[in-house]
């Protein structure tokens, strides 16, 4: 079957002039990446810290969720859907109806029965699971995750989708049998955690985290280091070792001893748990041992910021005036532009066609290329667009691409470098970008 061609001439993307130091309604800081995401029709504001999700973001969001996914089927976690609507009455028994306090969205039905919009799911996951309980051990362990819109009534969104009202995570939650085994988990979800990051190539830090009003015993925050970061992290100069400023207890290096620690910014990105028995007790989330008894399950959490990490990302790379996104998150890879209505060249208008249809032919291009043809604007004016929107790879098919042996101009944005290549030294140049094999290489020339 012919592939649909992407083509930036029918692409709902509504650009949007914001002001230079312009505030936002509502909104009393405006991000570097909120800005760029606003104006180039990645997103649009539909209130305060509420946005649709326009197409090329949900490219990019598709892109994340599929890297997502692959290292949750490595863990061997099951995708589920739990309901946006939480009956009050769990978090209730949880004690977080009274704790988590103004920031839930409470809300009643026509029969005065009340509910919650999830700002999190340990309640409903952890009820779910006692109404199957008790669980047999051999069942053990059980790791469920979703992706889906969770809603926080935030004192202050702000800086776009980095802190809205409503925003999309992927929580997994694990249950184990005892609590040595819900520690091996989190260290599985942890290496899991750091190829995911490793993989989107923005610098990270982990550090020891604040359980604030999760409980449990052990946790973890992953951070993309911005100056825009509303966490303050100390972070050891010689080793690994880091920690939330608010949990961070003494001047030296607690692991290596001898490290300074130095003060950065950070904007939480991934956040994990071992929650114990605090949500399976209460809930009665339970096991039956091998003696017969029922016991609570060893419950783990473990957060990902889907759309605070599209923002976040583009904030820790992009410059003033142009996106940069992360190679694997771009809404595509390549954009081809044609020659302009009525130019000498538009005779070659077929062969950027033939070209789309070439890279397409590329295993893990497909679909990755988008065609710009708005041919009555300059190619100029559409290379400007191309590099604003963030599309790494533009090739523009203009006088050279008449020779006998044509030439396409490919501009590498992130490394600021223009070629003349001809079709197979180009197919060569973008496959080797592409293969997954590379994906480190190409990673170093990402800024930031
Ligand atoms: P923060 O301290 O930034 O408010 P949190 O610690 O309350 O975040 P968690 O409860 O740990 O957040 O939620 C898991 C993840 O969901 C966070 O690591 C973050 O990436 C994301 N997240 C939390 N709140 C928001 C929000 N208001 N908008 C967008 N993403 C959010
Ligand atoms: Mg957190």
């Amino acid at each position: 079957m012919a592939r649909k061609i992407e083509r930036i001439s029918t692409l709902f993307q509504p650009l949007k002039v914001i002001p230079k130091n312009a505030t936002l309604k509502g909104d009393n800081l405006l991000s570097n990446s909120q800005k760029l995401m606003l104006e180039n029709g990645i997103i649009r504001q539909s209130g305060n810290g509420m946005f649709h999700i326009l197409p090329l973001g949900m490219k990019a969001l598709e892109k994340l969720i599929k890297l997502v996914d692959k290292e949750m089927a490595k863990l061997n976690a099951q995708k589920v859907l739990l309901p946006a609507l939480t009956d009050a009455k769990l978090w209730i028994k949880s004690g977080r109806w009274q704790t988590a306090g103004a920031e839930l969205f409470k809300m009643k039905d026509r029969h005065s029965k009340e509910y919650i919009l999830s700002p999190t799911h340990e309640e409903a996951i952890a009820a779910l699971v006692a109404s199957i309980s008790p669980v047999s051990h051999h069942k053990l362990p059980i790791r469920m995750y979703q992706i889906s819109s969770k809603f926080r009534d935030e004192k202050k969104s702000r800086f776009g989708m980095i802190r809205g009202k409503e925003f999309i995570m992927k929580d997994l939650y694990t249950f184990d049998q005892t609590l040595p085994a819900a520690k091996n988990t989190y260290a599985e979800v942890c290496q899991a955690y750091d190829k995911i990051f490793g993989a989107i190539g923005v610098s990270y830090a982990k550090v020891i985290g604040d359980n604030g009003i999760m409980g449990g015993s052990l946790s973890h925050e992953y951070h993309f280091l911005t100056k825009i970061g509303e966490d303050s992290l100390m972070l050891c100069d010689t080793c690994k070792y880091g920690a939330n400023k608010e949990v961070f207890e003494g001047e030296n290096c607690p692991s290596c001893k001898n490290g300074k620690i130095q003060e950065k910014h950070g904007i939480e990105v991934g956040h994990t748990f071992v929650l114990g028995s605090s949500y399976s007790a209460p809930l009665d989330a339970t096991f039956m041992d091998s003696d017969g008894k029922a016991n609570p399950l060893e419950m783990g959490s473990y957060g990902l910021g889907m759309t605070r990490i599209l923002a976040a990302a583009i904030e820790s790379l992009s410059p003033a005036d142009e996106i940069r996104w992360p190679l694997v998150l771009t809404p595509y890879t390549v954009c081809i532009i044609t020659p302009k209505d009525g130019s000498k060249e538009e005779a070659a208008s077929q062969t950027a066609y033939k070209l789309y249809n070439d890279l397409n032919s590329i295993n893990s291009l497909r679909g990755d290329v988008i065609i710009d043809d708005r041919g009555s604007l300059t190619i100029g004016k559409r290379v400007l667009d191309a590099r604003k929107t963030g599309y790494p790879f533009i090739i523009v098919v203009g006088k050279k691409s008449l020779l006998a042996d044509p030439l396409f101009e490919v501009f590498d944005v992130f490394k600021s470098e223009c070629l003349d290549l001809r079709l197979p030294d180009l197919m060569d140049f973008i496959s080797e970008i592409v293969s997954p094999r590379n994906a480190n290489k190409w990673k170093a020339a990402v800024p930031g």
